[in-house]
């Protein structure tokens, strides 16, 4: 197969597997640890939509790797030994108190979760089941207790003067820092220290917990001299993200473009790995190379954000929008391109689940296309963005058009599978697995209903005559006509033919037809088609609404 019509995830899967055969340093710690593929969130509040779409990406990959044999796996890291550096609006004024400190030791704002960071970290874990992400969960700052970043602090601290050259190269000014952060012992702050001598031969750091080092958090002005190992503090944050790479293993991380931009943060931390610890920087960048961070991922724009103005939260947008089909979004789309998804638009839902529905039938061979490549890669996207296990044959299909009509005529879900049966979408006695998905479509089409649906996908069937309709006599007689058709047992098409063969023999236009049946129907000028619309509707109710005209 040519390299272009492989999946993204197996050919970064390929390419970094070739890197680390040909690098001894990388082949060495992956023989000890595996693949480590890893990604790092900061947990100060509610976590944006667009972070998804880097653990999918890493989860894809993780799993590509898996495929090829290798031993790998994704870790997702909390960065919870970072500073509270600016108040969170969705907590009251009295958490401003604790401004400086580490997300991990503040209390959390809700009971049950041992810290702040631990609250808002499992609001985006606990979903990962649902959207099919296999990771191991690691606590920065624990990894700090453990010692896992000791050697690379200590490499960082006597090496300071090259890691002040690599600052002062790339952003030209200035810098005086020993580049550590001390958790002040007596105030509990990490924000407001400052480290002021390193003694290289005892490994201690003198520090000073300073009043006026940053405007939004003061320091206690406490004194003292502390090991620089074991979570008594952190490293900075370019600093640490260089470290972590040998510390853990990481052979490919990726993160969002604007980390990748010419000085941005990826490029010191490079600079950092390369040349103070000696270490291959994680794929998609290699020691000269910064490479390209994903592209942003947008759910609906400014439209959807949240009443508290932060965008639209990850685990809150499961919610409205399936799992599954928010992981089939991201799998199907190459990280480089960029992903403006708008459940409102007028397409967008419908495409992605007909798109969805497609690659399931090439998966199950029940659809096919000249196109051999094409097939080959919606079957391997299929399989990445499955959540679960692939059932052993195809479930059932209901078109996600048909689930929103269905749901809205029959208005239950009993009543929306007894319309299908009724219709002949599906058996008669559906049960199992294809009733399962049957009805998880109904459900997501009710959502998308209820929260996106533009307006001509909306209609309330009429109990009685709208007011105000006015019908011409022509029409009018069409429609009674048509009265007497729903009792001859008509096929969804039949009726369809039987509307324009009405038309013709009484000189009406169907444009006229169509939309006085659905002004009688659903009170709009427009509807869902019209003969399966009609068929699925109680056949009593049809009637009484055009006999009452
Ligand atoms: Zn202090």
């Amino acid at each position: 197969m040519a390299e272009e019509n492989i999946h993204w995830a197996d050919q970064i899967a390929k390419e970094v597997k070739e890197r680390v055969e040909k690098d001894p340093v990388l082949k060495k710690i992956v023989e000890e640890k595996g693949f480590i593929v890893y990604d790092e969130k900061t947990p100060s509040g509610t976590i944006h939509i667009g972070s998804g779409r880097g653990w999918i990406i890493h989860d894809v990959i993780a799993k590509a790797m898996r495929d090829l044999g290798l031993k790998a796996k994704f870790i997702l890291s909390s960065d919870d030994i970072d500073p509270y550096d600016k108040p969170n609006k969705e907590l009251p004024k009295s958490y401003d108190k604790y401004l400086g400190m580490p997300f991990r030791n503040i209390p959390s704002p809700f009971e049950g979760y041992k810290s702040f960071a631990d609250y808002y970290f499992m609001q985006v874990v606990e979903k990962f089941e649902e959207i099919g992400i296999e990771c191991e969960i690691q606590s920065t700052g624990e990894q700090y207790e453990k010692g896992t970043f000791n050697a690379a602090i200590k490499k960082v601290l006597d090496n300071s003067d090259t890691i002040k050259e690599i600052f002062e190269e790339t952003y030209s000014k200035e810098y005086n820092k020993i580049p550590f952060n001390v958790i002040c012992e007596k105030c509990g702050k990490i924000a407001t220290t400052k480290a002021t001598k390193w003694d290289k031969e005892n490994e201690l750091l003198t520090y000073k917990c300073e009043k006026n080092l940053v405007d939004w958090a003061e320091g206690c002005g406490h004194e003292g001299q502390i090991s620089p190992y074991d979570g008594n503090g952190k490293l900075p944050w370019k600093v640490e993200w260089a470290a972590k790479w040998p510390s853990v293993g990481v052979v490919c991380e990726f993160a969002g473009k604007d980390h990748f931009t010419a000085g941005g943060s990826r490029t010191i931390s490079i600079a950092i790995a390369d040349q103070v610890l000696d270490f291959p920087p994680p794929y998609p960048s290699t020691r000269e190379e910064t490479g390209k961070g994903y592209e942003f991922f947008n759910v609906g724009g400014k439209k959807m954000s949240t009443s508290k103005g932060k965008g639209f939260g990850f685990a809150e947008m499961f919610n409205y929008i399936p799992a599954q089909i928010i992981r089939y979004l991201l799998v199907k789309t190459r990280p480089h391109a960029v992903l403006d998804f708008d459940p409102e638009g007028r397409n967008d839902m419908i495409l992605l689940y007909e798109r969805f529905d497609r690659a399931e039938r090439m998966y199950f061979g029940e659809e096919t296309d000249d196109n051999k490549n094409e097939v080959a890669n919606q079957k391997r996207i299929y399989e990445l963005a499955h959540v679960g296990d692939i059932p052993d044959r195809m479930p059932k299909q209901i078109p996600f058009t048909l689930a929103a009509t269905v749901i809205q005529v029959g208005l239950s879900e009993e009543k929306a599978i007894e319309i299908l049966k009724k219709t002949g979408h599906v058996d008669e006695n559906i049960e199992g697995m294809d009733l399962h998905y049957v009805l998880q479509r109904l459900r997501d089409a009710k959502r998308w209903i209820e929260r996106f649906a533009p307006e001509q996908y909306k209609f309330q069937v009429q109990d009685k005559l709208a007011e105000g309709i006015e019908i011409d006599d022509k029409e009018k007689e069409v429609l009674k006509k048509v009265i007497a058709e729903l009792d001859n047992e008509l096929g969804e098409e039949e009726l369809h033919n039987k509307f324009w063969e009405l038309c013709q023999e009484n000189d009406v236009k169907p444009k006229d037809f169509f939309k006085a049946a659905y002004q009688v129907l659903i009170n709009k000028d427009r509807g869902p088609k019209l003969a399966g619309f009609m068929l699925s509707i109680d056949k009593d109710k049809v009637k009484k609404l055009i006999e009452s005209l």
